[in-house]
């Protein structure tokens, strides 16, 4: 479920939009609603037209409120960019985008607001050219411009599909099994506590799960989980998730803690970052300069201890490491902007390269080398990296990575010796990688607990939709599934394997699952069941028999196989199918052929019933029509 932020100047239309797309009012305080301003995150959902459910982080533009704004897009999958037409691109739609693109988010819109405002064509064209200038050179440089009206709704239905375009090849957020959600609210409810808020990243939580909160150290339990005010008993990577925390007080709480599992993270006090400058600050930025960092939604001061040079200058890249004020819960690999407290101004940004490193000597020799192999990552990194949360065959995985073939096979082996990578074909667990065929497929064992979260959550969802159905029909899952066959087949033997699926001849199941009949149903069932009992041979037509049971019961009694259909038309039950079955092989075994009329003789039934089963043992190939007789296939 992708998490979108809103940027753009103050006032520009931000919430009015969100209100307009989703209904819900992201102003939540009093404060806002007496101000007309957003001042921090609001936050509502939506589902696209192509059916995909989304959440929208609304964050505030007054610049005052930036670090608020910093807050909420930390983890985000896109942004949308609100600039209103009769303004157009104002300084906090240069910052926001400055910060996006520092935190490298590269999926984006842009919604060309109040445009109902603008006196002409021109002038739209005008603010769109602007617009497009403001963009170019930034992460976001090919996003599509989509002109509205959050007032006359002109444009809106464009926007949305543009959305799903946006997050149509979105890929799956990686379940790492390391979770962590970096705590953007934390309020109470009444009945319940404290609740915290925030987007889920690298991994699931469940219900019942004991967390610990960093950088406090403090334990607690999850209580409850909630996703778009649904419950949940396990929330999905990738989601704004609300968790119930027990026995913490709010007060022991604040925005920037990290809910992780226990002793997954030890929190950093200095960090070795990359840093790169944003282009039009006015100053150099001098080693030692006292910097607020925002990580996550967590903000703190920090020194910056230029590595390599005595400056960095605006729109360089270079190495640093920041000495943190306070300890704080991060990874490798994490994005954060570095502001200047005041003058308040986004001075850069970039990528955490070492969580734990020592105090580094500046201009050491081989420092800056040091740094940088670290942030390219061990040849084992970058595989991991480039499986992401995707199944790939091995020639592909290893030519997407780039590495030189023999050291792709050695990160390989050291990844599948590790559990960090597997095989979906479990067959081939333990061969050396050299000899594994090229079209093997290989996945992050991140990635396969995605998929394979994704299948249960699917074949969950699809019991709790159709109770009477015995599973999901395979064809149907392998289409939402998007797989190609042979990777379809490969990941339902994994998963049936480790006992998180069931299949079934056309269908697969939970293995808890069961088809329950209401007593109502089973009364009914009986009464058929009687029925055809009495006249095994000659049973009530399907019609008849949906009237009986229900349309649901029937497919359910197909399902579990209680009723066999010969026709389209014409079902029997079991013991009697098996009893004509077995006596048209008898007879034939013994004579050779058989003729429609012996096997109406022989059951006491009509042609109608003894020409639908011959002509159904036909298609099955147990018998063939020879003329006005049936001999063995
Ligand atoms: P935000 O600060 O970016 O969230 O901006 P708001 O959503 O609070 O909107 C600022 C002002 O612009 C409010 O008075 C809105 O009623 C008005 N506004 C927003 N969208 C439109 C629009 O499409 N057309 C017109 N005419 N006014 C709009």
């Amino acid at each position: 479920m992708p998490v979108i932020a809103t940027a753009g100047h103050v006032d520009h239309g931000k919430s009015t939009l969100i209100l307009a797309l989703t209904g819900i009012d992201p102003d939540r305080l009093p404060e806002e609603k007496e101000r007309e301003m957003t001042i921090d995150l609001g936050f509502a959902w939506l589902t696209l037209p192509g059916g995909r459910e989304l959440s929208i982080i609304d964050v505030p533009g007054h610049e005052r409120f930036i670090k608020n704004m910093l807050a909420g897009v930390g983890g985000i999958d896109a942004a949308l960019v609100v600039v209103a037409a009769d303004e157009g691109p104002m300084p906090q739609t240069r910052e926001h985008l400055a910060i996006i693109d520092l935190l490298g988010i590269d999926r984006g819109l842009v919604a060309v607001t109040k445009c109902d405002l603008v006196p002409d064509n021109d002038w739209l064209e005008l603010v769109l050219e602007e617009t497009r200038e403001v963009l170019a050179g930034t992460t976001l440089a090919d996003a599509p411009l989509v002109p509205v009206s959050a007032v006359t709704g002109a444009g809106l239905p464009e926007l949305l599909t543009a959305l799903d375009r946006l997050l149509a090849d979105l890929p799956q957020a990686l379940d790492s099994g390391r979770p962590r959600l970096s705590v953007d609210r934390v309020f109470t409810v009444a009945g319940f506590g404290t609740v915290v808020t925030g987007t889920l990243l690298d991994g699931r939580l469940h219900v019942g799960q004991e967390v610990e909160i960093m950088p406090r150290g403090l334990k607690s339990r999850i209580r409850g989980l909630q996703s778009h005010k649904e419950r949940l008993q396990t929330a999905l990577p990738g989601r704004r998730v609300a968790i119930n925390l027990s026995g913490v007080a709010v007060e022991d709480l604040a925005r920037g803690d990290v809910i992780t599992l226990p002793g997954d993270i030890k929190p950093s006090h200095l960090i070795d970052v990359r840093l790169r400058l944003v282009d039009d600050l006015p100053l150099p930025l001098a080693h030692n300069t006292l910097v607020d960092v925002f990580i996550g939604a967590a903000e703190v001061s920090a020194r910056v201890r230029t590595l390599g040079a005595d400056e960095l200058r605006p729109g360089e890249t270079g190495w640093a490491q920041l000495r943190l004020a306070r300890p704080v819960a991060l990874r490798k690999g994490d994005r954060y902007i570095v502001r200047l407290p005041s003058p308040s101004i986004t001075l850069g940004g970039g990528v955490v390269v070492n969580t734990h490193p020592r105090r580094h000597r500046r201009f050491r020799p081989g420092l800056i080398e040091e740094l940088e192999t670290l942030a390219r990552g061990t040849p084992d990194e970058i595989l991991l990296q480039t499986l992401g949360a995707q199944p790939y065959e091995l020639k592909e995985a290893l030519a997407r990575s780039a590495l030189p073939a023999e050291v792709g096979l050695q990160a390989l082996t050291t990844l599948l010796e590790t559990g960090q990578a597997l095989l979906v074909d479990q067959k081939l667990t333990g061969r050396p990688v050299g000899t594994l065929p090229p079209t093997t497929y290989v996945m992050s064992a991140g990635g396969w607990a995605t998929l394979a979260g994704r299948i249960v959550e699917m074949l969950e969802s699809y019991h709790a939709r159709f109770p009477l159905r015995s599973g999901m029909g395979r064809e149907e899952l392998k289409s939402r599934l998007q797989l190609p066959p042979r990777l379809f087949n490969l990941v339902l033997e994994r998963a049936s394997a480790e006992g998180l699926v069931v299949e079934g001849e056309t269908t697969v199941r939970r293995p808890d699952h069961q088809v329950r009949f209401t007593p109502d149903q089973q009364r009914r069932i009986e009464d058929l069941l009687t029925t055809l009992r009495r006249e095994p041979f000659t049973p009530p037509s399907r019609v008849d028999m949906e009237n009986a049971v229900g349309a649901d019961v029937l497919a359910a009694l197909l399902d579990e196989g209680t009723l066999i259909k010969v026709r389209e038309d014409i079902l029997f039950h079991a013991p009697a199918y098996e009893q004509m079955r077995a006596g048209v092989l008898a007879h034939l075994q013994q004579e050779g052929s058989i003729t429609v009329a012996q096997v109406r003789d022989m059951f006491n039934t009509s042609r109608k019933y003894a020409i639908a089963f011959m002509e159904h043992l036909d298609e099955t190939r147990v018998t063939r029509r020879v003329g006005d007789e049936r001999v063995l296939w």
